[in-house]
């Protein structure tokens, strides 16, 4: 879609999404969704299309083997209870760019029922493909992507929204990602400090490869930033592990002190 406007990023926000590679891509009205932050999918008019969404292990495409999704929800799991989330994980189909996407609606059972929902992480099977072509290590590329997506959760757990849309600047969306990069960094120093050999550099690789080559305030980052923030995330992790709330905050605190020509 065209450049975001600031109320249309709140409207996006607080309907549907945000993505983890390209712009957000509204497929209808966004006009429709409850700019309170808290609208749910559906009720409030949603956004995006996401199409069918598919379970991970009901997923009977030749994404991903039965071993890698046995793998998989693993570090899914490790990546909620690690950040304080609960949320269900599933893939579809894009129909337009790449893409990933975190939705404030149950979509997909969340992976403790019984328990609230934080909302649904999306995959797309295109970006799934495009990430196994060019990565040099897939589980630590989609755990990068899962854990930025995490950061949008985060972001609305928390109800940090707003401090993105009332900063008086033209990088309120740029700010709002680069967040997201920095809980996904966050995450990477867990996983090291879990497993020594962790390829936490192909979190950052990963970012670094889906910022936007031509730098736009409504959208990712240029790589650089986005490498950056993953680092900034990892570093504050090592310090402060094990608090997703602190991580966030912190991943906004961060955003909202750079400065972009
Ligand atoms: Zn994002």
């Amino acid at each position: 879609m065209s450049k975001l406007s600031r109320r249309n990023f709140s409207l996006l926000v607080g309907g549907v999404l945000c993505c983890s590679c390209g712009r957000v891509a509204a497929q209808s009205d966004p006009s429709v969704c409850d700019p309170s932050f808290e609208a749910t999918n559906g009720a409030a008019g949603s956004v995006i299309n996401y199409g069918s969404v598919t379970p991970l292990f009901e997923d009977t495409s030749d994404d991903f083997d039965d071993d890698y999704k046995n793998s998989f929800v693993w570090v899914l799991a490790d990546i909620a209870n690690y950040l304080g989330l609960n949320f269900g994980f599933g893939l579809y189909t894009e129909t337009t760019i790449p893409n990933a996407a975190f939705v404030p609606a149950d979509l997909i059972k969340p992976m403790k029922p019984d328990l609230p929902s934080d909302g649904t992480i999306l995959v797309g099977r295109n970006l799934l493909k495009e990430t196994r072509r060019v990565t040099k290590n897939l589980g630590a590329a989609l755990t990068a992507l899962c854990a930025h997506e995490s950061g949008h959760a985060l972001q609305r757990k928390h109800r940090l929204l707003y401090k993105f849309t009332t900063a008086g600047d033209s990088f309120f969306q740029v700010r709002y990602e680069l967040c997201a990069d920095f809980v996904c960094g966050y995450y990477g120093a867990h996983r090291v400090e879990r497993q020594p050999n962790y390829p936490v550099l192909i979190q950052a690789i990963t970012q670094l490869r889906k910022g936007d080559q031509i730098f736009e305030p409504s959208g990712h980052g240029a790589p650089k930033h986005r490498a950056d923030a993953v680092q900034a995330g990892a570093a504050f992790g090592r310090l402060h592990p094990g608090d997703g709330k602190a991580a966030v905050n912190a991943g906004v605190e961060y955003a909202l002190a750079l400065k972009f020509q």
